[in-house]
């Protein structure tokens, strides 16, 4: 089959995902047009994935279209808005039919579980980069910020932390051959925004953020938002049952509190709204309890209440050691 050119790509692909009755014009113009309710907020956000920065090469194309609007529906999440539009700008190298319709479908299943409709993007030759941004809807006033901790409030994780850096580790060691190490990789490659936790926090929490760099780099950034510091037990880290079976204690605490890719929500909230939070029915995923917020500055992790220090911090792209 001859490779198609861009136009086709567009309509054979990306012409079809989600439907919505607000996109009142979607893909094929000059640009989108979109309808914002009376009394809601749009919040916006865009994130890139690079090859061999972001997800290795080789990582399987549908898992790469899940992941790279899953890292943006985390942003959105982590604002306690609800999800409804994207844009997709991909560069590849080339048009490759089963690549794509891999990333397609990958990209359409995230997309159909939270009602996404894909509604522009841009198509170009270049090496493999991902760009989507996301749009999603708040009700004025009800957004979340990192900038609202206080002194007092808790610091609390949804989830698991550390899966999604031990799996990446384990697929890229070639050495997936249990459940737990699948489990862990799944992780990786299927996070899962958690959309529902950020819609029930935006009238309970103080502050909120995703954690994408790795608990304690993130952490620090909320608490440089809101001018305060914060102490982590790691003792309370919520750690999964596959982590706990595939890697000994000092590893595992590593990897949560610095791994990163969790798409985990971290948020700083009141005890007694906490409390009111897990007497709710049905919270949509595990919330813990794993610290609390004080006076001054940064991120201090304490094992029995003596303060230990961390060989490595999070991600930063201009960091020392990093890809660039
Ligand atoms: P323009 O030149 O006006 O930017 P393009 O030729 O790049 O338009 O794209 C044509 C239409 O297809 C536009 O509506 C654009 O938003 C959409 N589009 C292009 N690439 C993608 C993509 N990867 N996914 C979704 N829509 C896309
Ligand atoms: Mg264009």
């Amino acid at each position: 089959m001859q490779s198609p050119g861009e136009f086709e790509i567009i309509d054979r692909y990306f012409r079809d995902i989600g439907r919505r009755a607000d996109v009142l014009l979607g893909v094929g113009d000059d640009a989108a047009v979109l309808e914002v309710p009376p009394g809601e907020c749009l919040v916006a956000t865009v994130d890139t994935l690079i090859e061999d920065v972001h997800f290795p090469s080789g990582l399987d194309a549908a898992d790469v279209g899940w992941r790279s609007l899953a890292v943006n529906l985390s942003d959105l999440a982590a604002m306690g808005a609800r999800p409804a539009w994207t844009t997709l700008s991909l560069s590849l190298p080339r048009a490759d039919t089963g690549w794509l319709a891999g990333f397609a479908a990958g990209f359409a299943q995230l997309a159909e579980t939270w009602g996404v409709a894909l509604v522009g993007g841009d198509t170009v030759r270049g090496p493999l980069v991902v760009t989507v941004q996301a749009m999603g809807l708040v009700e004025r006033g009800q957004w979340l910020t990192r900038s609202g901790a206080r002194p007092g409030h808790l610091v609390v994780v949804s989830g698991t932390l550390g899966d999604s850096a031990a799996g990446l580790a384990a697929w890229r060691g070639g050495a997936v051959a249990s459940q737990c190490e699948r489990t862990l990789v799944q992780r990786f490659t299927r996070p899962a925004p958690r959309i529902e936790l950020g819609r029930r926090l935006r009238t309970c929490a103080s502050a909120a953020m995703d954690v994408s760099d790795g608990l304690v780099a993130d952490l620090e950034k909320l608490c440089a938002a809101s001018a305060c510091a914060a102490d982590i037990d790691v003792g309370s880290l919520p750690l999964s049952e596959a982590l706990r079976t595939v890697h000994p204690v000092d590893r595992r605490e590593l990897y949560a509190l610095t791994g990163g890719d969790d798409y985990e929500l971290v948020f700083t909230i009141a005890e007694e709204s906490f409390a009111a939070l897990c007497a709710q029915q049905g919270l949509p995923v595990a919330c813990t309890p794993i610290g609390r917020v004080r006076r001054g500055r940064g991120v201090v992790c304490r094992r029995d209440g003596e303060a230990i220090s961390l060989p490595v911090a999070g991600y930063d792209h201009f960091g020392a050691g990093a890809a660039g």
